[in-house]
């Protein structure tokens, strides 16, 4: 089977969102198969536009289950979009796989299926390649005019808060590599949050106009919260006792619990808000079964510090 077979076999039917009960995406005028694809623009909105390489050995281990790799792929671009308080679009996929693996292909199709059919988004084009494994999703998303959620948007007074409990990642990776001893339910929660994150789409887009600034953290809570700050060009100050953090890391020491939660990997919302929004903000988050924290306010100063006023220094993943 050749690369053209392959795209039609395996990519195309990612493309037909005849995925839920539609017959075409509006976004959609055509998609894998010519030169370029052709889609619609939506008025009166901007479109939000990410891309992330997930790259064996870096990004995750070579022996991952490929449905599990699709999944997450996907998942990751996602939550940039969510990050911004956008609306799924479309994708596009650049694979560069070793070699002709139909039944690994198959998986990965249908791990990124998951989320695809889930959030009505089809896959666009793409490019695929001979070399070592590789996986570029690009995700394209709609914003009203305007009202994006910006890391520049904090302001001093605002409240922080995080969607989710923090540190499973960590865990999950520990475990798998023999570092950690879970109990079997911690395993498999740690195992859940590691390689099947959810994206934080519907929060983020019903809570839009009431967040200030926003961010998913990807880095480490520390590191992701020092873009914000950055781009704001504001301080913060964290009460780290009020950081929602998954139970099996309570009993360890602080400098463990410091070295979860900037392991990053999370895909939690990471958000400000003025305080007269925080009703509206609590209300929103019932309603789309999210869990939320506040965790510290910003302030006037140029520092993270904790409660006690001590300077955190943030050190987050670097490639380079
Ligand atoms: P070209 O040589 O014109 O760039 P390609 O042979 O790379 O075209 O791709 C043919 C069609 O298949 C294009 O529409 C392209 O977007 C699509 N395509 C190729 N690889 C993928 C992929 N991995 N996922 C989705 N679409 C793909
Ligand atoms: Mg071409």
């Amino acid at each position: 089977m050749d690369e053209f077979s392959l795209i039609e076999k395996y990519f195309k039917p990612l493309g037909e969102v005849s995925l839920g009960n539609q017959s075409a995406s509006p976004n959609v005028v055509m998609g894998i198969g010519d030169d370029c694809a052709l889609l619609n623009s939506k008025p009166g909105h901007e479109l939000a536009v990410s891309l992330d390489t997930l790259v064996a050995g870096v990004h995750f281990l070579e022996n991952v289950n490929p449905v599990d790799l699709g999944y997450k792929a996907l998942a990751v671009n996602l939550s940039d979009l969510a990050a911004m308080g956008a609306e799924p679009a479309w994708f596009t996929l650049g694979l560069s796989l070793p070699e002709k693996d139909e039944r690994w292909l198959q998986d990965f199709v249908h791990g990124l299926s998951l989320l695809a059919r889930q959030y009505q988004m089809p896959l666009v084009g793409g490019d695929t390649t001979k070399g070592p494994l590789t996986i570029s999703v690009q995700v394209a998303g709609w914003v009203p005019q305007g009202q994006a959620i910006k890391r520049s948007a904090a302001q001093v007074g605002d409240d922080i808060y995080v969607t989710g409990e923090l540190g499973w990642p960590k865990l999950g990776l520990d475990a798998l590599q023999g570092k950690s001893d879970l109990s079997d339910a911690d395993f498999n929660q740690a195992q859940q949050h590691l390689l099947r994150p959810e994206p934080q789409l519907v929060f983020a887009q019903q809570g839009r106009q009431y967040l200030a600034a926003g961010i998913d953290i990807s880095d480490g809570l520390f590191a992701d919260l020092g873009h914000i700050l950055k781009a704001s060009q504001v301080g913060a100050r964290l009460n780290i006792a009020s950081i929602p953090i998954a139970q099996p890391l309570k009993s360890l020491a602080p400098e463990q619990r410091f070295e979860a939660l900037s392991f990053g990997d999370e895909y939690q919302l990471l958000f400000t808000a003025t305080t007269h929004n925080k009703n509206a903000i609590k209300a929103i988050a019932h309603r789309c079964g999210v869990q939320i924290a506040k965790i510290g306010e910003i302030t006037a100063a140029n520092t993270l510090v904790d409660e006690n006023g001590q300077v955190i220094t943030a050190q987050g993943y670097k490639h380079f």
